[in-house]
């Protein structure tokens, strides 16, 4: 079996503690992929040395220069869709076709943050004195922290390596355990590009060794996280007291809400392919759909429709259109919510079950579950699975859907379906959440700020001009001549 070691400084370095952990394909726990470094504090503190060593040349390499390198990121990763696709679906279980998806969408993204590189730094303002002139400018922020999750090992890292790069500053990334594989061929292509050693570095191993010691060290000038909202709000806190900036992208309770909808086809096809992709583990995916009870069974019937389509298998096998779980920590985590929502009387229209008799040998594969009739209450309706669940609501009309969608502690991101032009405004003026759409899915793009409010996210908009504030430091200089 072949042993990852970390990589610090551009060198493959063996974790201090000499101690490995196997990784494992989801979709067959018991193949064992690989073996990575289980990294302690002493990875971390040589990790952040070596950043902090590379991060000044890093900072005066001129501006323009740095985004041909990204350009160049940008185009390995389009070149390596297929292969480093082929990665993610073994260690993280979604369907190929996702994955390559994936890796399609980190190259648009480190194309933009290329461009950025190249773009205006601040701004110019008279001065209140004569013969003299103000303006700022946007500075590195030093060493930066990209602590991420599983369920996108390749774009999630990109978004905030790409970003952190483009301004100047030196990374230690800390990749999710069960997906460090992504990461190192990420970190490949890193190389490969022309990034110079020390500029990105990567350190695999826990969560609450490597993340807690990248968040408590002094060198690390922001921490930018992807992740569950425990975490995140645990991370926030240890970094705020040493005033270090954080970033934070985390869960999501993201409402369809379909209220006067002409096309309940388009509406229906749209919701399950946001509330499945990924099997569910998505932080935007669609996890609740608010309906007005007079259009509700045409809807749920449409709804059906699709998820009786959903072919769930191994992802690298043609046809799968669904994966397994990641994990089987995730798998028990689904099956004590959808037992829950049995227990406490919602009616199941679909799956409900795992589909193996033996997740640990033969996959953690879980059917895809339509439950109807839900309380606004259930913890179905209010808490984040993360899983192929999708509760329906049925509510009287467009004032009870805005209240119930806005019933949660999340505000990521929520969907709209309807013909009603005033509802569309309404709705994206009454719903709290970081990103609204109306008439399709919850999917972003590659340019276009991306945060949520309330438990969702703190700090800076991630992707697209917004990511700036988290990744520079703004300086305000006064001249005169
Ligand atoms: P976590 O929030 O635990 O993990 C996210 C990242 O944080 C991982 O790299 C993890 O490392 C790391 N981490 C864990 N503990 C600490 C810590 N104390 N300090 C710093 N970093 C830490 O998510 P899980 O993977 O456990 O998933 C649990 C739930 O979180 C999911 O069911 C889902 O609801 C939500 N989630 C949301 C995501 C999103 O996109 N918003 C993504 C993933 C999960 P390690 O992997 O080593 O534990």
């Amino acid at each position: 079996m072949q042993k990852h070691t970390n990589i610090i400084g551009g060198q493959r370095i063996p974790p201090a503690s000499g101690k490995y952990y196997a990784i494992r394909n989801p979709a067959r726990p018991g193949e064992r992929l690989a073996e990575f470094a289980d990294s302690n504090e002493a990875d971390v503190r040589s990790a952040v040395g070596a950043a902090a060593e590379a991060a000044p040349a890093w900072a005066e390499t001129p501006g323009p220069h740095r985004g041909v390198l990204l350009f160049r990121l940008a185009q390995l990763l389009e070149d390596s869709k297929e292969a480093l696709g082929r990665i993610v679906t073994l260690e993280q279980g979604k369907s190929l076709a996702e994955s390559i998806g994936e890796v399609g969408r980190a190259a648009a993204e480190a194309r933009f943050m290329a461009g950025e590189a190249s773009r205006p730094l601040g701004h110019t303002f008279p001065s209140e004195r004569p013969g003299a002139s103000c303006f700022t400018v946007a500075e590195p922020l030093g060493v930066v922290a990209t602590i991420c999750p599983w369920n996108f090992p390749v774009v999630t890292p990109v978004r905030k390596i790409a970003p952190a790069l483009a301004w100047g500053n030196a990374v230690v990334f800390k990749p999710a355990s069960l997906t460090p594989w992504s990461a190192l061929h990420l970190l490949d292509l890193i190389d490969r590009a022309g990034i110079p050693p020390g500029a990105v570095n990567l350190v695999t191993g826990a969560g609450s060794v490597v993340g807690e010691a990248l968040t408590h060290d002094a060198r690390v000038n922001g921490v930018s996280f992807t992740g569950s909202s425990r975490v995140g709000s645990h991370l926030a806190e240890a970094a705020s007291r040493r005033l270090a900036r954080v970033q934070l992208e985390l869960g999501g309770k993201n409402p369809a809400v379909v209220v006067d909808c002409r096309d309940l086809d388009a509406a229906a096809r749209e919701i399950v392919g946001a509330a499945f992709l990924c099997s569910g583990q998505r932080c935007t995916a669609i996890s609740r759909v608010i309906v007005a009870e007079a259009e509700a069974d045409s809807l749920v019937d449409r709804i059906l429709y699709h998820v009786d389509r959903i072919k769930v298998g191994d992802g690298l096998q043609t046809g799968t259109t669904m994966g397994p779980l990641v994990s089987d920590v995730q798998l028990r985590t689904v099956q004590g919510y959808v037992r829950q929502g049995q227990e406490s009387g919602c009616e199941v229209l679909r799956g409900g079950r795992t589909l193996t008799d033996d997740p640990q040998r033969e996959g953690y594969y879980f059917a895809p579950t339509v439950f109807d009739r839900v309380p606004a209450e259930s913890p179905l309706a209010v808490e984040e699975i993360f899983g192929p669940v999708l509760p329906i609501l049925r509510v009287r009309d467009f004032d009870e859907a805005v209240r119930v969608a806005n019933a949660t502690r999340y505000g990521l991101a929520a969907s709209l379906f309807t013909s009603r032009p005033a509802y569309m405004h309404e709705f994206a003026r009454r719903v709290s959440a970081g990103m609204i759409h109306i008439n399709h899915g919850t999917a972003s793009q590659a340019h276009v700020p991306f945060g949520g409010v309330k438990d969702s996210g703190q700090g800076a908009y991630s992707i697209g001009h917004t990511a700036r504030e988290f990744y520079t430091n703004v300086k305000a200089i006064y001249v005169k001549w």
